[in-house]
């Protein structure tokens, strides 16, 4: 079974601020990011589509103590998104300072760029994360 559209292919195009999604074919469900198969309905026919990049924020946590070796983050805050396109990802929030993130970010508008985070213990080279920011 081949992937449809590769971590490594997902994470190239959010590099340039593209985040690409797989739309099931067979029951419509969008999935972001990548898996193997359809979340819905288990289906591999999936073709990929290019999301909009724009949501609203459904849950943040603030993280105060990073993973070993990124301890210069501390601290910042995860947001889950749930996309226009129906599908819910994680990314750091960037446009708001950590400590003054509260419950009033819940609902927020925000739109997806990206920041290179450099590789660690944990994975092997730099990667891209989602980096959401607060429009107003
Ligand atoms: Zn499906």
């Amino acid at each position: 079974m081949d992937y449809r559209l590769t971590f490594q292919e997902y994470n190239k195009a959010l590099k340039k601020d593209r985040l690409l999604g797989l739309k099931c074919n067979d029951c419509g469900k969008i999935t972001c990011p990548p898996m193997m198969v359809c979340g819905e309905c288990a289906s591999t026919n999936h073709e990929v589509v290019t999301l909009c990049g724009k949501g609203k924020i459904v849950t943040f946590t603030t993280c105060n103590i990073a993973a070993e070796g990124r301890e210069n983050e501390n601290p910042y805050t995860i947001v889950m998104v749930e996309l226009d396109e129906g599908p819910w990802i994680m990314g750091n929030l960037v446009s708001m300072d950590p400590k003054k993130v509260d419950m009033k970010v819940i609902g927020k508008p925000v739109t997806v760029g990206h920041r290179v985070y450099p590789g660690d213990k944990y994975s092997s080279q730099p990667m891209a994360r989602p980096a959401f920011c607060i429009i107003e």
